[in-house]
């Protein structure tokens, strides 16, 4: 039977250190779901539209055959269940990541029995994250050095959120 791993995120936007996960990751599985959750309380602070993030992904995955772009409502483990998933993949940065992402591991493995397969980005990209970006991006810095090339067109029309 096909090994399918799912990789779900917020991607707000995706980085670098994202897509090195997914090349790392589509080595370990025949198909890898990359899914962006849709969460409405993480909306409210969202800097990208679920359209903007899955054109974004889609364009930076694109030479990955056995990749795939899509989004997913409601739980992950359902969604999981739904495409017959061998296993999660998350990535893992520093220390601080771990005691969030144990916790969801092990709440996800209670609640269908799927394994979470955890990578390690490459060094060089293990102090990126979408916060960091996203706040590089509202005080109009640059940000090439943390996401994919092909995902720069997609950040000239960043609107600021409002001040406060
Ligand atoms: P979430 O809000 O679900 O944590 P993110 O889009 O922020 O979604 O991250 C998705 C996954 O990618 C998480 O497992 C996170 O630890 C991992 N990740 C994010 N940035 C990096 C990075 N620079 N190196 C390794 N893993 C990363």
């Amino acid at each position: 039977m096909a090994k399918i791993a799912l990789f779900p995120g917020t991607f707000d936007p995706p980085s670098l250190g994202h897509l090195d996960i997914i090349k790392k990751g589509g080595k370990l599985a025949d198909r890898l779901i990359v899914a962006i959750a849709t969460k409405p309380e993480k909306a409210k602070g969202a800097l990208f539209n679920l359209n903007e993030k899955l054109e974004m992904l889609k364009a930076a995955t694109q030479g990955f055959s056995n990749v795939e772009v899509t989004s997913f409502q409601g739980l992950a483990v359902d969604f999981a269940k739904e495409k017959k998933v061998s296993f999660f993949l998350r990535g893992l940065r520093a220390f601080s990541d771990f005691e969030a992402e144990l916790q969801m591991a092990l709440a996800n493995r209670r609640l269908s029995g799927i394994e979470t397969v955890f990578l390690l980005a490459d060094e060089k990209y293990t102090h990126i994250s979408s916060s960091l970006i996203r706040e590089i991006l509202y005080f109009n810095g640059p940000v090439k050095d943390f996401v994919p090339e092909a995902i720069l067109p997609f950040l000239t029309k960043v609107k600021k959120p409002a001040q406060g």
